[in-house]
């Protein structure tokens, strides 16, 4: 084994293996340093749109077909079958009231049906992580980077033209020197802790923590549930989130049998209810939620529960002259609204372009500090959304005008990446640089955050309604589809001058994207 490498990686997760298979295929020497050993548990499951775009651009830049076939149910079903992953057509929420059975309103006005995609073929997926992970493990030693699993690191001497790690491979010492370290071992991970760093805690997000495992045998939502109309797509096959005040439970179905469940939980609910207990307050938190109760009859844990005392996080430092966090490591928001997976790919982007941009051994400082900016500015924008939305989760009706916000950004700036306008998203999530969204989406975001009650709350729905107009392609705020939002390629169509484009382009990217049956395009998944 050598002892040299150009790039360390700690952590090879999704974030860190991709992160090598890109470094190698810019030529650099990469090794990858692993404290477990594949395949493993890892927490973290659900795609987006966006996320799947920028793997996929990921995967044309840097020549990795392996990885574009995994960017859509379809295609990951044609060519990766034997990696496990579930069908993922939207966003799904359902309001409760403790001590309630869930009641659908013929006006939906306590659910929110999101969807991302119109068909399977080209829907997203929920990523079950011990196969994925260690597939993108693989790949990457495929293409040369050296994977050291079971390596704990002792100690990390940092320089500005490099580092030294020390650790310890299946009880050997092993020393190893790297022109730049990549940290990729997730919140309070390895950098964090060796570098002695501070925790700074993301503007505004209330304190929360999270208890969560893999079942068996869950129940379906619509069988338990069955609505006399036709949902936009089945719900059972898409991020389900189930929402109560003080918290919410995500379930996300896998096509191996299991689901993965959990939930996130505000501090005084989590007390209250002995959270760091496990499967006891699992047991607790369902019994006040009759209607998700009773998709858990008969299910089994198929994993020991897993609780984390305090979920949003924000290192003080994201970078050095030889060193970087990717934002998976940086920081965490929640599992909300499933950003972590963007704002990861976001950042390994920006470091592959920096990589691109320079040669090995080259000081890099000044373009990490921007790279630690951009991070932390992107961190901050998604933890004032989360914490928004937690402030409203007993208003559901604003909870629902305030994710439209998300969904309205995110959906503009997919369309822009497809288009291959990425500049009319301003290059940035959540469209935070956008000239007139951006602004009056953050006074929004403010005013949400003082719990408005009466005329104030009233003046905040109708200025969220306001705000999405501009980039809102989907018809989002059109209210006669009571909170049930299809994919329609109609009202992309109809909102091409939003976008700048005429409705013909609109339609070409419909078919290349696959978006209508019958006209496939090019896309892999047909
Ligand atoms: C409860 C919860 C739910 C989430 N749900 C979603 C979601 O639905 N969608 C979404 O987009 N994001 C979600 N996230 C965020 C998501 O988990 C992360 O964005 C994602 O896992 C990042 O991947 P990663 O590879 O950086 O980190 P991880 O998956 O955490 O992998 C880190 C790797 O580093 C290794 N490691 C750790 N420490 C060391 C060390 N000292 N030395 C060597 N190796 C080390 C670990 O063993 C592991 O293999 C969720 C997060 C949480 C906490």
């Amino acid at each position: 084994m050598r002892t040299d490498y150009d790039i360390a990686i700690i952590g090879s997760g999704f974030a860190g293996s991709l992160m090598a298979l890109i470094a190698r295929r810019l030529g650099r020497s990469v090794v990858l340093i692993e404290k477990g050993k594949h395949p493993r548990f890892a927490i973290g499951e659900s795609s987006t749109p966006l996320a799947n775009l920028l793997l996929d651009r990921l995967s044309k830049r840097y020549d990795l077909p392996a990885l574009e076939s995994l960017t859509k149910w379809g295609s990951w079903q044609q060519n990766h079958a034997s990696i496990a992953c579930g069908l993922k057509r939207g966003f799904s929420f359902y309001h409760h009231i403790e001590g309630r059975f869930f009641d659908s309103d013929p006006n939906h006005r306590n659910q929110l049906l999101v969807a991302a995609s119109p068909r399977d073929a080209i829907a997203d997926t929920h990523w079950y992580r011990p196969e994925f992970d260690q597939f993108l493990a693989q790949q990457a030693m495929h293409h040369g980077a050296e994977l050291l699993e079971n390596t704990a690191i002792t100690e990390i001497l940092t320089t500005p033209a490099g580092a030294t790690l020390k650790a310890s491979r299946n009880g050997a010492p092993v020393q190893i020197g790297a022109g730049l370290i990549l940290d990729a071992s997730g919140p309070r991970g390895c950098l964090h802790r060796a570098l002695q760093l501070a925790e700074t805690k993301p503007e505004h997000l209330p304190a929360t923590q999270a208890l969560y495992s893999h079942f068996t045998n869950v129940r379906s939502w619509a069988d338990l549930h069955p609505d006399s109309e036709a949902p936009p797509y089945p719900p059972d096959a898409s991020a389900v989130h189930h929402l109560f005040d003080g918290g919410w439970i995500w379930m996300l179905r896998f096509n191996n049998g299991i689901t993965s469940a959990g939930a996130a939980v505000l501090e005084p609910l989590a007390t209250e209810i002995g959270l760091s207990e496990g499967e006891p307050a699992w047991k607790r938190l369902l019994k006040k939620f009759p209607g998700v109760a009773a998709q858990f009859e008969g299910a089994t844990p198929c994993v020991p529960f897993m609780h984390t005392p305090r979920l949003s996080f924000l290192s003080s430092k994201i970078s050095g002259p030889s060193w970087a966090m990717l934002p998976s490591a940086a920081g965490f928001i929640d599992p909300l609204l499933s950003t972590g997976f963007p704002l990861t790919l976001l950042g390994i982007e920006r470091l592959a372009r920096i990589l691109e941009q320079t040669a090995p051994g080259q000081a890099i400082r000044a373009e990490l500090e921007c790279y630690s900016t951009r991070t932390k500015q992107e961190l901050q924008t998604t933890g004032r959304l989360i914490a928004a939305l937690y402030t409203s989760l007993h208003d559901f009706e604003l909870f629902t005008a305030i994710s439209k916000l998300y969904f309205a950004a995110a959906s503009f700036a997919e369309c822009a990446i497809r288009l291959d306008r990425p500049q009319l998203a301003g290059d940035s999530f959540l469209l935070m640089e956008h000239p007139e969204f951006g602004p009056k989406a953050r006074e929004c975001l403010d005013q949400a955050l003082l719990k408005p009650a009466g005329a104030c709350r009233a003046e905040l729905l109708d200025r969220l309604h306001q705000t999405i107009q501009s980039v809102d392609v989907c018809g989002l705020g059109d209210a006669s589809r009571r909170n049930w939002h299809p994919a329609r390629g109609e009202d992309l169509v109809a909102a091409a001058n939003k976008l700048g484009v005429t409705a013909g382009a609109i339609e070409k990217m419909l078919i290349a994207c696959g978006f209508n049956p019958g006209k496939p395009g090019p896309c892999p998944s047909g």
